[in-house]
């Protein structure tokens, strides 16, 4: 190299650096603009070497809606665009939903009840294309009714947000079980068996595209028996008819957070929103 560039040239790479830097302190792990010039989503979201660290992220947040408006006023996907064109597939409304809701009611059909504060149904577009099925509410999603809205669910919002490229409001998100198991513990047989009726009606209100399950419980059930998430994930399989991807989920992500983990999740994520497009 000519001498004479030697020192902008470190300057760059000390800026590069530093912006690199900067994006892993915003935990902006899932990053927007991943778009081809086709539309198609081409790549993994390029991500930081080490887990987000923080409990809550308001810049990651930030870049989360910046994603979306992107999303939205470049080139929405069949999953932003709304209800119209949907194909034989009839709209849903809300009502079927409120009514698995109000078949729920204050629940104590098994003892999970006793410790829960509040209890976490679900949340999203009654009509979404795709749902997301996760395990069970742990203390942030108890306190606040909401599910995925702890580390994990921050993590699953930017993955579906600057990943995926669709509002988080456009999916719906559920659990197993709807209220929190004591110490964040896997449900045990008789508490998913007690709320399986209502992921089902969940399911049979929305009537999704595909499903995505998050990690062992949620595929385990959805499968119909114990599995090795490492084994099945990255796989269609089916549940009465709906197709189902299973993949690791956020909280394993979080703790495992290899390059390979997230080339993983985000090539199941990726097949997800192209069957849930596919017309
Ligand atoms: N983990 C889950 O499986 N569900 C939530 O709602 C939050 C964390």
């Amino acid at each position: 190299m000519d001498r004479a560039l030697e020192p902008e040239a470190k300057a760059l790479l000390r800026a590069a650096r530093a912006r690199l830097e900067e994006w892993v302190e915003e935990e902006l792990t899932w990053e927007p603009k991943r778009r081809s010039e086709g539309g198609q989503l081409d790549a993994p979201p390029a991500m930081p070497a080490s887990a987000p660290s923080r409990a809550s992220n308001p810049s990651g947040l930030e870049a989360a809606s910046e994603a979306r408006s992107e999303a939205e006023s470049s080139e929405p996907s069949e999953v932003n665009r709304g209800k119209s064109g949907r194909g034989a597939r009839p709209p849903s409304t809300s009502t079927a939903l409120d009514r698995v809701r109000a078949h729920l009611g204050e629940c104590t059909r098994c003892p999970l009840h006793q410790g829960r504060t509040n209890i976490v149904f679900g949340d999203g577009n009654p009509n979404a294309e795709i749902m997301f099925v996760g395990e069970g509410p742990g203390e942030q999603e108890d306190l606040s009714g909401l599910p995925f809205v702890g580390r994990a669910g921050e993590l699953l919002t930017r993955m579906i947000e600057n990943g995926l490229q669709i509002p988080r409001a456009s999916v719906y998100i559920a659990n197993v079980v709807k209220c929190r198991p004591p110490n964040n513990r896997t449900p045990l047989p008789n508490e998913v068996a007690a709320c399986r009726e209502f992921l089902d009606g969940q399911i049979d209100a929305i009537r999704p595209r595909v499903i995505v399950a998050l990690g062992k419980p949620a595929t385990s059930l959805l499968l119909g028996r114990d599995v090795s998430i490492t084994r099945v994930r990255g796989a269609w399989h089916d549940y009465r008819g709906f197709p189902v991807m299973p993949t690791f989920h956020p909280a394993f992500l979080l703790r495992q957070y290899t390059q390979e983990n997230r080339r993983l999740v985000w090539q199941d994520l990726k097949a997800a929103l192209e069957r849930a497009q596919a017309r």
